[in-house]
């Protein structure tokens, strides 16, 4: 099956220069793209093959996502907690450990697939996603990749393993990792934070990591706690401990929030090759604070931290929020915004190929330029221009529709689930 995009404009992820042509899309996890003069006449066609009209619409590299969390996705518009949360602390005690201990593997099931489905209409092709179900941990994490799988949507995927339910979902927790890891699945060793997770453990997680050659995926000083925690417990600040537990050489490994860091752990990070990923919606959720990152080096991503499945709104976000913290410039957040994909470039992870394309329907009220892309990017273009999406040279979303699960059926079923979840909470 070869897919082929008639008329399009086409603007190059990392040039920003803009062509008008065909484009012949080669399906697989190798597969690219090809400039053509002419679209094959109908005898030149097979019956697989599609050609889809981009006429006036713009098309470029579809969009990743560095830290997601797909456990969350049954929890909007759910009853208030017992307590109103009055710091971060509690807003795990009370609203995410409280679900997240209540999940079965069908309901993760239904929320891997209606998160699935709102990334794809959004343009996500690729999640990095951090799970957590203390009390269904087995069979969680291919669980979530067959119903990534169905949408369409490739992944890294990994269980947050703690220590703050005890000895049994911990020892669950890194076999499940073992075990998910061994059958070849892309993905890291979760860790949920430094806070939950004893020396026993962290030295486990280093271990296993570099077993199978990838890196921690955790979080770090999303709060002030993680760090009053740290110093209390072991006498040295969460980047410091990390540091010394061996996990900054894994070179893989993504280090979700980092914003109550000293100089000298933003020193640590930016001498490291690890990467970070900010999530300042979340953030601001949480109430935990903000950070600039411009001292942590070129290493940075963006996330949605779960709240939704929209790297365009995410971009957004961190780039009116880098004005106060940091100064920073279009260039500074769209790079920011695709550096998933040298990340997954870079450490030789699939699913992330040129055939991995949005069609926008954009409607500029100025011309766009190579010049002037990025103002574009930065106040226009959002999801709702979100028109096609292909993933893996495999049309996923046509004319806003998703092709390849039923979205009635999905969401639905998600409805169902979240009504068990509720009942039990
Ligand atoms: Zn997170």
């Amino acid at each position: 099956m070869t897919l082929y995009l008639k008329d399009a404009t086409f603007i190059h992820w990392e040039s920003f220069d803009i062509s008008q042509t065909n484009l012949a899309v080669e399906p697989g996890l190798q597969g690219g793209i090809r400039r053509l003069e002419k679209i094959p006449q109908e005898d030149g066609l097979t019956a697989r093959d599609r050609i889809i009209d981009c006429r006036g619409k713009l098309v470029t590299k579809s969009f990743g996502c560095g830290h997601h969390h797909i456990y969350s996705t049954l929890a909007r518009g759910m009853p208030a907690p017992r307590k109103i949360p009055t710091d971060f602390t509690e807003v795990l005690q009370y609203i995410w450990w409280h679900i997240d201990k209540r999940l079965d593997l069908e309901m993760i099931e239904a929320s891997a697939l209606a998160s699935a489905l709102y990334c794809a209409k959004n343009g996500v092709t690729f999640v990095i996603d951090h799970h957590a179900s203390p009390f269904a941990i087995t069979d969680s994490l291919p669980t979530i990749a067959n119903a990534f799988d169905r949408v369409g949507i490739a992944h890294m995927l990994c269980y947050e393993i703690s220590d703050r339910d005890g000895e049994g979902p911990r020892e669950e927790g890194l076999a499940e990792t073992d075990s998910f890891l061994a059958a070849g699945h892309q993905g890291h060793v979760g860790l949920h934070a430094s806070f939950t997770v004893g020396d026993e453990l962290l030295s486990k997680a280093v271990e296993l990591a570099r077993k199978h050659d990838t890196g921690l995926h955790v979080h770090v000083a999303e709060d002030r706690a993680d760090q009053e925690d740290a110093l209390a417990k072991y006498g040295k600040r969460v980047v410091e401990r990390f540091h010394d537990a061996g996990a900054l050489e894994l070179t893989k490994s993504i280090l979700g929030h980092c914003i109550h860091l000293s100089d000298r752990e933003k020193q640590l990070l930016a001498d490291s090759g690890v990467w970070v990923v900010q999530n300042v919606e979340s953030n601001q959720n949480n109430n935990v604070g903000l950070a600039g990152y411009a001292d942590l080096g070129a290493r940075m991503m963006l996330g949605t931290d779960g709240m939704h499945c929209d790297m365009l709104r995410s971009a957004k976000a961190a780039f009116l929020v880098g004005q106060a913290t940091e100064g920073i410039g279009f260039d500074g957040i769209y790079g920011r915004f695709r550096n998933v994909h040298r990340y997954i470039q870079k450490f030789g992870s699939q699913g992330d190929g040129d055939n991995n394309l949005v069609v926008l329907d954009y409607d500029a009220p100025t011309d766009l330029t190579q010049e002037n892309f990025l103002g574009h990017f930065i106040y226009g273009i959002d999801a709702r221009h979100v028109e096609s999406v292909i993933s893996q040279g495999r049309p996923i979303v046509a004319n806003r529709q998703v092709l390849s699960v039923d979205e009635k059926e999905v969401l639905a079923h998600a409805r169902a689930m979240g009504r068990k979840l509720w009942e039990k909470m």
